[in-house]
């Protein structure tokens, strides 16, 4: 009869195949993952719902500076937008968050976490808890960590770009006020 190393194989590491993956080995099967890309989280991930995401609410928020005269505001000169910088730094440090992920074998977690960075995050954080087979509080407390973390590779990137330690914080107040 024949033998196998593994009770699941999974081909395509995107949202659907992460979450096979992860419910499998949490059941103990015995499951390996295929990707072909190099990065785990597939289309919405990488090109599709985060990043979407991410631009309409940059767009949205571009878009009512460009209202303030109608609530009695004065109005502020609106130099072009360089949205290729914002989407690069940001990118970048995502990046460097799913290599660690992936190093630490938390592909799946980071895929899970990853659209709670911008706050788009549209499912309950009970729901992701139950996909994960993990409590509530556990996974309020991974979301926790994994944004402080988020928040120190931001201030790393940006350390280098200003002059002093508080020009770090007023940078990265615009910057998630401009992604999020
Ligand atoms: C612009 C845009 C916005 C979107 N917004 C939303 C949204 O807001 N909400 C929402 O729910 N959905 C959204 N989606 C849809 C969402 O991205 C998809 O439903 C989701 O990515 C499908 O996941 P998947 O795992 O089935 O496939 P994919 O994400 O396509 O993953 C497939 C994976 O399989 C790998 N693969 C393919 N062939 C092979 C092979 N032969 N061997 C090994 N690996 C292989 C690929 O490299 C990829 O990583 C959006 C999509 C787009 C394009």
């Amino acid at each position: 009869m024949a033998t196998y190393e593994y009770d699941l194989g999974v081909i395509g590491g995107g949202a659907a195949g992460l979450t096979a993956v992860a419910g499998g080995a949490q059941f103990g099967a015995r499951t390996i993952l295929i990707e072909k890309s190099g990065k785990l989280g597939g289309d919405c991930l990488h090109v599709g719902c985060v990043p979407s995401k991410t631009l309409i609410r940059t767009a949205g928020l571009w878009a009512q500076t460009g209202r303030l005269k109608e609530f009695g505001l004065p109005d502020v000169a609106r130099p072009p937008v360089d949205l290729g910088a914002v989407m690069d730094r940001v990118r970048g440090v995502i990046d460097r968050l799913q290599a660690q992920c992936d190093a630490e074998g938390k592909g799946h977690l980071f895929a899970e976490l990853r659209p709670l960075l911008s706050g788009d995050g549209e499912e309950p954080y009970e729901t992701v808890a139950r996909r994960l087979q993990i409590p509530k509080a556990t996974f309020k407390v991974l979301v926790h960590r994994f944004r402080q973390r988020y928040g120190q590779l931001l201030r790393e990137e940006i350390a280098p770009t200003v002059s002093s330690p508080e020009e770090v914080e007023d940078e990265l107040r615009a910057l998630l006020a401009a992604v999020n």
